[in-house]
């Protein structure tokens, strides 16, 4: 959808005159991307008469004098501001309050994805200081409670669940109060999703919610229903007025446009998109930032958000490497730590930084803009594509997983002889110790160490001058 509608745009930008049958021109390709992505056809009309009426309306009171540049950004916002509110209901979801137990209670039929996003749910409050868990309350689905205690185990929260109790209702209700016993923060309640058995299901959900009074019940929604989304999600508004709405399977080639249509027809924000199969691959969803991103504007708040994570969950090791930069006391295995910052935060979202495009975008490219926030990762290191950066990281962490403990903790100078000039030549076995162990070469061991000296130097000279630190305390 996003490449669709970016392509129609640019087809905006070239075009020399900006008239009506531009802007038809224009909404017909937006349009038909729209549909082709399963937003509902009502919806796409109605987005399509709004945009025309209101760039008539500015075009008629301006005048012929507009400029056509200005014409063309009166028409870029009005696309802008109807796809953004045909995502934004303009309603605040609940927000999890420490000192309270929140219940949070996600339904959704079988295969949508609630028992990962469950998961997912509980990290993501987990890193930001909520004590979490995750109560398992489908006895319907066999396996339903081991899958629980899987993830949950590999995601380090607490859970609950049975395999001998087969009502539903009341393992939830056990399990609530067990965990508000306990002074949990945030707590998650798995229903079971099955399917073809419809009124059976809806009873359950209204009975488990009366048993447990959720603080926020999610619908979990499956991108990749597409058109269906609407139906699903109005019949799952009636029985479990839901307060919020998770889309999974975002990264699949799901047609997001059938979350559009849920969100509309249920009135009903959208708070995640789960991107994938592992516990972080959870991005908060926020109105603005996705429709830009759809536009190909970039999402920079998103950016941002990824950058923070990494700060709040080591916010000390951080500074304390900062420190250590600018006083040019960085050995080889903090500044393979800092790589491997960098790689993590790309590694765990592809996807928000696949869809920054360089172009348009206020950051010159994704992964050198982080780099350049982490200390001792000099920008030009990565240039090139993302792909590029990434995999020449990927060589560096390969060469470095070949040094010795001695080798890592030192400045490099282990590496280097001094010819009779004074000048630094490498010496040899250790370089090719290291580019034999890795499957590299000796030519790139030999420029990784010339890289990390560089860094060195350059940080020396900058002194904290760099703003690394300053930088830090802001994002806290
Ligand atoms: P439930 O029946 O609603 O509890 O669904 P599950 O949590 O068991 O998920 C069903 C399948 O969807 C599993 O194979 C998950 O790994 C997969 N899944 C869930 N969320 C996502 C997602 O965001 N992306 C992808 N690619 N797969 C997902
Ligand atoms: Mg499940």
């Amino acid at each position: 959808l996003g490449r669709k509608l970016n392509a129609a745009l640019s087809s905006l930008n070239r075009a020399p005159v900006v008239d009506e049958k531009v802007l038809d021109a224009l909404l017909k390709e937006v349009c038909a991307a729209l549909l082709e992505s399963d937003v509902n056809v009502k919806l796409v009309a109605q987005l399509r008469q709004k945009v025309k009426t209101k760039v008539k309306a500015i075009f008629e009171s301006s005048g012929d004098k507009t400029k056509e540049a200005n014409r063309k950004n009166v028409i870029q916002k009005a696309i802008y501001d109807e796809l953004v509110s045909l995502v934004d209901p303009g309603v605040e979801p609940y927000k999890p309050k420490k000192g309270h137990p929140n219940v949070i209670m996600a339904v959704g039929l079988q295969g949508n994805g609630k028992t990962t996003t469950c998961t997912k749910l509980a990290v993501h409050y987990q890193k930001r200081g909520f004590k979490s868990c995750i109560v398992c309350a489908d006895t319907f689905r066999a396996g339903a409670f081991d899958q629980t205690r899987q993830s949950a185990t590999k995601a380090k929260v607490a859970y609950f669940g049975s395999y001998t109790e087969t009502d539903p209702v009341a393992i939830a209700a056990q399990g609530v109060s067990k965990f508000k016993k306990e002074k949990f923060d945030v707590i998650i309640v798995d229903t079971s999703g099955r399917h073809k058995q419809e009124s059976e299901l809806f009873q359950e959900m209204v009975q488990i919610g009366e048993a447990v009074q959720p603080d926020m019940t999610v619908l979990i929604l499956d991108a990749s229903i597409g058109q269906a989304a609407e139906a699903q999600s109005r019949a799952f508004k009636e029985s479990a007025n839901f307060g919020a709405i998770i889309v999974t399977k975002m990264d699949g080639h799901a047609r997001g446009g059938g979350a559009i249509s849920a969100v509309a027809a249920t009135q009903t924000p959208i708070i995640f998109l789960g991107t994938g199969e592992h516990l972080t691959d959870l991005d908060r969803f926020s109105p603005q930032p996705f429709i830009s991103k759809l536009l190909g504007l970039g999402d920079v708040q998103g950016l941002m958000e990824h950058m923070q994570d990494l700060a709040t969950q080591n916010p000390d090791r951080q500074k304390e490497m900062a420190k250590k930069l600018e006083e040019g006391k960085l050995s080889i295995r903090d500044w393979r730590e800092q790589i491997q910052n960098v790689m993590n935060l790309y590694v765990t979202s592809p996807k928000p930084l696949d869809a920054l495009p360089k172009p348009n975008c206020i950051l010159s490219g994704p992964i050198s803009k982080i780099a350049s926030m982490i200390p001792g990762l000099p920008q030009d290191l990565l240039q090139g594509s993302d792909e590029e950066g990434a995999s020449r990281m990927k060589r560096m962490i390969y060469i470095t997983d070949s040094m010795t403990s001695t080798e890592l903790d030192s400045d490099g100078s282990l590496f280097m002889e001094f010819a009779k000039d004074g000048k630094p030549t490498a010496l040899t076995w250790r370089v090719t110790r290291v580019a034999r162990g890795s499957g590299t070469s000796v030519r790139e061991v030999e420029e990784l160490l010339c890289q990390y000296r560089m860094m060195a130097n350059m940080a020396k000279q900058a002194g904290g001058k760099n703003g690394w630190l300053q930088t830090m305390q802001k994002m806290q």
